[in-house]
């Protein structure tokens, strides 16, 4: 047997259960993992609450992790026991002691990432490399504007931008948010929305952002339209305070012809060579200590529902992961 965080029906932290289900055996082109760490991300949540549909329930959350292979199934190649491994890009199911996963899903981790920061990192880590490097290229010099900026995905993104040479406004709700921000690499932080296109105004001399990273959602969606650049990019990349409404897009046209997208990490990395690149940059700035992984909050695995409590709350900064 083996131990996992389930739920029967979407809600509250309340539904996450932590129960007893039998040990999976890898089929063909699948490998058997032993969790060593599960990192806790936002969408999670999403997946708890029924924002995002599940293939079906009862289910075992969780997206990413990092661990030990214990056994591999027929037809694996290039993978065997006791390999350092990690993945982020699903399908659901790390809440648990063992899990059975995709081989080609598989990440083999350098010897100098600890198991700890690797379930820290992949899932946040990966998107922030598709994010600055893929969907829009990012260049030194140029002024960037970055929603939740001292969460997971925020500190990684604020040093990864810093490190291109981009200057970051981060949107925090906290002094302290922004100061652990500003501690990242952003040069300017605001706290809250009120205002926000006004503020980015006199920040940028009056010339907007050419991009604003944006995964707040609702609450913030218009306000970051408005700070963009004629020809500007919208990364409408989450969902932290509920899903954007469908919008005219006449909108864009009104705004100064911008561009739109709502991007996510599984088509970034849908196919394995992707997925091996995006890792491998993201090894790289973090093994040259360009970015550092802040684990700034850690439960057991049995407490996930405090854990999802806290990120819910907006109590964490940095990375959670779980312990099983
Ligand atoms: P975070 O650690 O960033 O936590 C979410 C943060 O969102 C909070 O700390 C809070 O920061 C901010 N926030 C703003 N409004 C609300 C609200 N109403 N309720 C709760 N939080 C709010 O989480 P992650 O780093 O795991 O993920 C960040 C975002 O990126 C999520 O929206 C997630 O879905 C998205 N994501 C998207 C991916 C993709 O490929 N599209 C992949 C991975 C993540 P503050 O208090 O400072 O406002």
């Amino acid at each position: 047997m083996t131990k996992a965080i389930r739920i029967h029906a979407h809600g509250g932290p309340e539904v996450l259960q932590w129960e007893d289900v039998p040990t999976p055996e890898p089929g063909p082109g699948e490998a058997l993992l032993r969790h060593a760490a599960i990192g806790l991300n936002y969408i999670d949540i999403y997946f708890r609450a029924g924002l995002y549909k599940l293939p079906s329930l009862p289910a075992t959350l969780g997206m990413e992790a990092a661990g030990t292979v214990l056994a591999i199934g027929p037809g694996v190649t290039g993978l065997a026991p006791g390999d350092r491994v990690a993945y982020a890009t699903g399908p659901v199911g790390a809440y648990a002691t063992e899990r059975v996963i995709a081989a080609d899903r598989l990440v083999k981790l350098p010897d100098a990432i600890d198991f700890t920061t690797a379930a820290a990192m992949m899932l946040q880590g990966m998107t922030v490399q598709y994010l600055l490097r893929r969907t829009h290229r990012v260049q030194p010099g140029e002024t960037i504007l970055v929603h939740a900026a001292a969460g997971g995905i925020g500190l990684i993104l604020c040093q990864w931008a810093k490190h291109l040479g981009a200057t970051v406004i981060g949107v925090v709700s906290t002094e302290a948010k922004a100061e652990l921000a500003r501690a990242h690499g952003a040069t300017h932080t605001l706290i809250g929305l009120a205002n926000l296109p006004a503020e980015v105004k006199r920040l940028t001399g009056g010339a907007m952002v050419p991009v604003v990273y944006d995964s707040v959602g609702k609450d913030s969606f218009t306000a970051s339209l408005d700070c963009l650049a004629p020809l500007g990019l919208m990364v409408s990349y989450g969902n932290a305070s509920g899903p954007v409404p469908p919008i005219d897009i006449s909108l864009l046209a009104a705004k100064g012809s911008l561009f739109l997208t709502r991007p996510s990490l599984a088509t970034y990395t849908a196919k394995r060579t992707d997925l091996l690149q995006t890792a491998e940059e993201l090894f790289a700035v973090v093994q040259s200590g360009a970015v550092s992984i802040r684990v700034n909050q850690s439960y057991p695995l049995a407490e996930t529902a405090a854990a999802q409590r806290a990120m819910e709350a907006r109590q964490t900064t940095g990375s959670t992961v779980l312990l099983p």
